[in-house]
């Protein structure tokens, strides 16, 4: 029997085993890692240095793997190579690798290209998994205890073979991996914390300009809970450019001629200096190949205002994605280094009109999101471990009219075991597809898909006749299986799904609370699609059996009851275009079905006389 937990719930059972937990924000230019202390997210730096920038190089000579500040320092050698932004390769393969780059990349057939290194070939999953142990390595300097799991953030547009390389990369350097979580929510999040102004439900710009990729996202916030709506962005703008743009005016200062790599990557080096130190002072001295001179700060504004105005065309798009005006805003966050760039802060404001939240440091502030959200997940969990295993989401199949018949409901404990029993629809039908679906809302289109499979050579039966089994067991492990039999014929079919598979918290969530949101409003839904559905097979029915056995009744007695399918089917197809009827347009169908049935009654009355006259006549007393 499992013990009560007797500590206060969210502190550790285990008094002396301190635990701890990690943010961490893998960025394309810079890592960052923090963690919570006295519930205040703080960042882990060593000698002052707060980013690692996410270079790794390899070589042959000792130490083969450095990673962050000493790597981008590194020189281009013959027994090294350098390894920049390899977040851009992540769960990419090689025909999806269509931005230039330096890198020799070997296509070994595998999901995704490896670099080849002088020390063998590095998968992009490798090199990332290198610079997320250097991140451990600054935790365990910092002598925090027991390391209970890692937030990683990755960019919200991250298709699903980008975040499993992530998490791969976070396997590899044996690091628990608690959740995935969107940059831009990580951002809201450590705003939320300390600002009731966007804990209340809203919208939240997040305008994240980092070295080499701009990403603009556009979340909702309600309840507490973080949609993020629209996205959108560009991988190849950033700091980078301005850096760029800097050394370009620098060497047309200094008549410089051509120069090779090396020297460019120093002069960007240098560029970078100059334009950081303009986010803090109106002008800067510069030195270079001869030249002396100052650079100020409006001067920078110039050179980079094709970037601002790419950015905020970008953010225009986003916010016609998310169908909002900029004055739905409740809030506009600035994430990334080069938002510090006072140009880009006057350009954004400009555009808003409202003044954007920076108050936390914008390259720091996604990585503090990251150990807030890591921090609260393990304190959930601590009091959730004794709670037993359920169905986070109820468990269903579809049936006739897109309607979902839910066959487990949510927080049902596992392991569980459901039957239910259907039948076919149609005359002589030998097949049916079996669609497994997973959410709270009572139609398929606004559930998720699980999974589908076909049980087919069902004999042909009439409708109705045909017995088919549904059968939905979830094992401890969470594994459902989902089989169907034909009772008369023996036939069989049946699919294993994990329901959670690729099912993230946030996901989740969504699916439960739009559950809630709708559940009247789905009632009504249902109701409508179910009534529609019975009119539509009583005309279905009607339309041959007419013609059959239209001898039996009068025909007056038959036009009346065409008449009355014609205003049937008027009021069915009224409502058909978007499957959702008006109280009014449902009660037309109710009261067209109702007279129908009054005259289309006697008539089946009647094809049921004949039919049982025939089967006597002839007989005698004995046979029947
Ligand atoms: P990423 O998310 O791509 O890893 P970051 O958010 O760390 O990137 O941003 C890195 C960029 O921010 C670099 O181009 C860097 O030069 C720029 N940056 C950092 N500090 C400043 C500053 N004080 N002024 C202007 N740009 C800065
Ligand atoms: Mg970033």
């Amino acid at each position: 029997m499992a013990l009560l937990q007797i500590s206060e719930p969210g502190q550790n059972a285990l008094p002396h085993a301190k635990q701890y937990t990690l943010g961490i924000d893998l960025g394309t230019t810079n890592t960052l890692v923090a963690t919570v202390r006295s519930a205040q997210p703080q960042i882990l730096k060593t000698e002052d240095e707060s980013l690692i920038p996410s270079v790794v190089t390899y070589s042959t000579s000792n130490p083969q793997v450095v990673v962050g500040t000493k790597a981008l320092g590194a020189a281009v050698k013959a027994d090294s190579l350098t390894i920049r932004s390899v977040k851009r390769f992540m769960g990419r393969s090689a025909a999806e690798i269509k931005f230039s780059h330096p890198y020799p990349l070997v296509d070994r057939g595998d999901s995704m290209p490896a670099f080849n290194t002088p020390i063998g070939l590095k998968s992009p999953v490798e090199v990332s998994a290198d610079i997320l142990t250097s991140t451990m390595l600054r935790a365990e300097a910092a002598d925090l205890g027991d390391l209970a799991g890692a937030v990683v953030t990755v960019p919200a547009y991250f298709d699903e073979s980008q975040r499993e390389a992530t998490r791969k990369a976070c396997e590899l350097a044996g690091i628990p991996l608690l959740k995935l979580l969107n940059e831009p929510t990580a951002a809201a999040l450590a705003y939320g914390k300390s600002n009731p102004e966007l804990q209340k439900d809203g919208h939240v710009l997040v305008f994240d300009l980092g070295g080499g990729t701009f990403d603009v996202s556009i979340l909702k916030i309600q309840d507490q809970l973080y949609e993020v709506l629209a996205t959108g962005g560009h991988t190849s703008v950033g700091g980078d450019d301005a850096d760029r743009l800097i050394a370009k005016w620098l060497r047309d200062q200094a008549s410089t001629g051509e120069i090779d790599t090396q020297a460019q990557h120093e002069l960007e080096a240098y560029a970078r200096e100059i334009k950081q130190q303009l986010s803090n002072n109106a002008k800067v001295e510069v030195n270079f190949q001869g030249f002396s001179g100052v650079l100020t700060q409006d001067q920078l504004s110039d050179m980079i205002a094709p970037i601002t105005d790419l950015c905020l065309k970008l953010t225009e798009r986003a916010l016609r994605d998310a169908g909002l005006t900029k004055d739905q805003l409740g809030s506009i966050i600035l994430v990334g280094g080069s938002t510090r760039m006072p140009a880009v802060q006057q350009a954004v404001q400009a555009f808003f009109d409202k003044e954007p939240m920076s108050s936390i440091n914008p390259d720091e502030v996604v990585a503090l999101g990251a150990a807030l959200h890591a921090n609260d997940l393990t304190r959930e969990s601590a009091n959730r471990s004794n709670l037993i295993d359920v169905t986070p989401l109820s468990l269903g199949l579809e049936t006739m009219g897109g309607l979902v018949e839910r066959i487990i409901s949510r927080n049902t404990p596992i392991p569980i075991s459901k039957k239910q029993t259907f039948t076919t629809y149609q005359d002589g039908q030998t097949g049916l597809i079996v669609h497994v679906v997973q959410g709270e809302r009572e139609q398929v289109t606004d559930c998720r898909s699980l999974a589908k499979f076909t049980l087919s050579g069902i004999p042909p039966m009439k409708a109705g006749v045909a017995r088919i089994e549904v059968n939905f067991s979830i094992d401890t492990n969470g594994l459902l299986q989902v089989s169907a039999t034909e009772v008369n014929s023996g036939v069989q079919a049946s699919i294993n799904v994990k329901p959670t598979q690729g099912l993230s918290e946030e996901d989740q969530q969504r699916l439960l609370t739009e559950g809630m949101q709708h559940a009247e409003q789905d009632k009504n839904t249902r109701q409508y699609l179910e009534d529609r559905l019975e009119a539509e097979r009583e005309l279905e029915a009607l339309t041959p059996a007419l013609s059959e056995f239209g001898h039996l009744i009068s025909d007056d007695q038959a036009e009346v009851i065409q008449h009355a399918m014609q205003v049937l089917e008027l009021a069915i197809n009224q409502t058909k275009a978007d499957d959702k009827a008006n109280q009014d347009q449902l009660e037309q169908i109710r009261s067209a079905h109702a007279s129908l049935k009054k005259l289309s009654d006697p008539f089946a009355a009647a094809i049921m006389n004949q039919a049982v006259s025939s089967e006597l006549s002839g007989k005698t007393p004995d046979q029947i």
